[in-house]
């Protein structure tokens, strides 16, 4: 059997674990069957418990963007951790990161670290919601900005006025002011704005979205969402947890040139381990605690190990910045080459992609928002994701997910994962 010592591993942590995860979507419940128990992993390869090796596309779900086990990041993170891992006191290496963030990022003057992405978000909303005065906000069907209570809202048509929690212990009071908008759809969020002017505190968005797969920005809709938002007094929060430091050393606000009042990072900004930060310029920063009434903190927060493994990331991207080329020419390679492979078979599909963010869905429609995403055959992607896995590609067990590429693929990496699309395709 294939992945038998990970179902056993599995087997075992299900009695003690619920659902024998940490994480729901790395049980594989979208596609059904067994996990797959990670056992190690260098540079673009993912090695598993029964000694099987993947060219791997998720990468952490993001961080790992240079390659796994990026020896800058580890030799940081071992000479951190002899010094002591964890003081509760200031330590200079939280400057340091701070300040080659804010010198990579355009328009933010202070930073605060988390230690997820889901605290990032969670912690920029009540700033806005503090700094404006204001309680409702504006997510987009499909986005995902971690498990916080505001954000676990479910599309539907009820949804356009006030949203209906889609998991239990999220109150209906929570539910009521977070509002659902249609991903690149400026009229929907205008009307929405329009129905709740002078309550609403802030859109977020993810700029360019991989929680629905990868759905870029059209139309100059970051531009437009801007526009709104300066309209009517709204904070604009890009939740850049995917995008910060992939799509451009200053992620999505540079790429787009547009400029966000808030963001949010998390994944590459903490080399693999776990952080989180928030962003902005000074006025609204300075209304966080201690200096102003938002009240937002954390014992672990700023830890040493995260921030060197953090600092060391930050360093090598700022350093290098020819690798976001490189990342985008590599996607663009994988893209045309996966396209024919599935064109040859006839298999209808959509590739969306931006930088080294890719996705497929199984539909020729243009893939633009939830709806769009949602109307793609599962079943298909069902299939494909099982056959690439036993050719030995491991991509993300969901199509709601968007694929990571990292600098330590090679062309050789690529031609493999081409030859597997057009072994699986066969039986599609
Ligand atoms: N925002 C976005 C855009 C994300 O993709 C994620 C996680 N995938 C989060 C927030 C939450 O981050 P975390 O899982 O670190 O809490």
């Amino acid at each position: 059997m294939l992945y038998q010592r990970s179902s056993s591993l599995f087997k075992e942590a299900e009695k003690v674990i619920p659902g024998g995860v940490n994480s729901p979507v790395r049980a594989f419940g979208a596609v059904g069957g067994t996990p797959i128990f990670a056992q190690s992993a260098k540079g673009a390869y993912i090695h598993d418990e029964d000694g099987r090796t993947y060219i791997d596309y998720i990468n952490s779900w993001g961080p790992m963007i240079l390659g796994h086990a990026f020896e800058p990041v580890v030799d940081a993170v071992v000479k951190k951790a002899k010094q002591g891992t964890s003081f509760g006191m200031p330590t200079a290496i939280e400057t340091e990161i701070a300040e080659l963030a804010v010198s990579m990022v355009p328009n933010i003057d202070k930073i605060r670290f988390v230690n997820s992405g889901t605290e990032a978000c969670m912690s920029a909303v009540r700033l806005a919601r503090g700094y404006t005065k204001k309680d409702k906000i504006i997510k987009f069907a499909g986005c995902y900005h971690g498990h916080s209570d505001a954000f676990l809202i479910a599309a539907g048509s009820g949804a356009i006025t006030f949203g209906t929690p889609n998991s239990p212990g999220v109150t209906q009071g929570t539910a009521k002011d977070t509002l659902l908008a249609k991903f690149n759809d400026i009229d929907n969020v205008t009307q929405l704005v329009e129905a709740n002017k002078e309550e609403i505190a802030c859109i977020i968005i993810e700029p360019v979205a991989g929680n629905m797969g990868c759905i870029p920005p059209k139309d100059n809709f970051l531009q437009k969402l801007r526009a709104l938002c300066d309209l009517h007094d709204i904070l604009l929060i890009f939740d850049e947890v995917m995008t910060g430091f992939r799509l451009a050393a200053g992620g999505a606000q540079e790429l787009y040139k547009v400029n966000a009042d808030i963001v949010c990072f998390g994944k590459v900004i903490g080399g693999g381990l776990p952080v989180g930060a928030f962003a902005a310029r000074n006025e609204i920063m300075d209304y966080l605690a201690p200096h102003g009434p938002v009240y937002q903190a954390g014992t672990l927060s700023g830890n040493p190990l995260a921030m060197a493994a953090g600092l060391a990331m930050l360093q090598q991207l700022n350093n290098d910045r020819t690798v976001y080329n490189r990342l985008a020419e590599k996607t663009e390679y994988l893209h045309h080459g996966m396209a024919n492979a599935l064109q040859d078979y006839n298999i209808k599909h959509t590739i969306n992609r931006k930088g080294s963010m890719i996705s497929i869905h199984f539909e020729d429609h243009e893939v633009h928002d939830f709806e769009t995403a949602a109307k793609a055959n599962n079943e298909t992607f069902k299939k494909f994701f099982h056959g690439m896995l036993k050719e030995g590609v491991y991509i993300a067990p969901s199509a709601f997910e968007t694929w990571f590429l990292c600098d330590a693929l090679s062309y050789d990496d690529l031609d493999a994962t081409i030859k597997a699309v057009k072994t699986v395709s066969k039986d599609l």
